[in-house]
């Protein structure tokens, strides 16, 4: 007899590899749409690690029927490498079967978490979008001097370093990376700063002539920094959050030209540590 697997363990496998075949030299999709609009075609086979049945390929005795025809035991592929791997057994064994299950779950996986650019769907392909993450890339502080305090507070006391007060430098670091999440290009594009900006500092400045292809990408390089009177120990304290309080609400704005020269705007504003992001056909006033 053959330990089959059930319709919903079926389903769920495909669906955990999103319908995609499990062989990393394959991928092929095993779904799509039927002539029949109310119809799909499937040409996925939940293939068996460890044959259903006595005689069959990498077939394992020690198993119990249950465990044959568990999710465990099964693995998505496409018709054609359903039939390779069953044809040759030394090259595909069972654990590069579930090398293979593991790698292509994960690829779902990863592709679900993942900002696909491409991928995000956007009703209006004539308009270019603009749009930004700020990345934290690191951190420093700079001690400038002990300050008076340190002398006001423990005199002529010896005290350790720990426990002198410095002035401290102290600065965070930041990628601007602007990406053209379009099937368009768009060109022209500049970076304004709100006038409430007090502490965001471009360190890079867009080339005056410019243009972003479609799904492209630049960065800038930006930093904030403040001065700080207090120990080593409390500076660090200072410097951990990637998004200090003082960048907090800090408010940008991309204006670029389409492909239909006309002037698009997106506007940015920085909320905990990503950026708020939205299209705009026409210039916010207060910039
Ligand atoms: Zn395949």
């Amino acid at each position: 007899m053959r330990d089959d697997f059930s319709a919903k363990t079926k389903e769920i496998l495909a669906k955990r590899v999103t319908h995609k075949c499990s062989n990393p030299d394959c991928k092929k999709p095993t779904i799509g749409p039927n002539s029949d609009p109310n119809k799909t075609v499937l040409i996925g086979v939940a293939a068996h690690i460890t044959a259903a049945s006595v005689g069959g390929p990498r077939y394992n005795a020690d198993l119990s029927q249950e465990e044959r025809a568990d999710i465990d035991n099964a693995i998505w592929l496409c018709q054609n490498c359903s039939a390779l791997i069953d044809k040759d057994t030394v090259k595909y064994t069972v654990p590069l079967l579930e090398k293979w299950k593991i790698n292509a779950e994960d690829e779902a996986f990863k592709a679900l978490q993942q900002r696909n650019y491409a991928d995000t769907p956007k009703a209006d392909q004539a308009r270019p979008y603009a749009e930004a993450e700020l990345i934290w890339t690191h951190g420093f502080k700079r001690p400038q001097g002990a300050s008076q305090k340190t002398n006001e507070i423990y005199g002529d006391t010896p005290i350790s370093i720990m426990q002198v007060i410095w002035y401290n430098h102290i600065a965070w670091n930041y990628e601007l990376k602007i990406y053209n999440n379009s099937s368009v290009g768009l060109f022209n594009l500049k970076l304004h700063q709100h006038h409430s900006n007090s502490f965001f500092h471009l360190k890079e400045k867009l080339p005056k002539i410019n243009n972003l292809p479609p799904y492209r990408d630049l960065s800038l390089r930006a930093e904030t920094s403040r001065f700080f009177e207090g120990t080593g120990e409390e500076a660090n304290k200072i410097m951990k959050p990637h998004f200090p309080d003082q960048l907090q609400g800090l408010r940008l704005l991309l204006e670029y030209t389409g492909e239909d020269r006309k002037t698009y705007f997106t506007e940015l504003t920085l909320n905990g540590n990503t950026l708020t992001i939205v299209h705009l056909d026409e210039k916010p006033n207060d910039y």
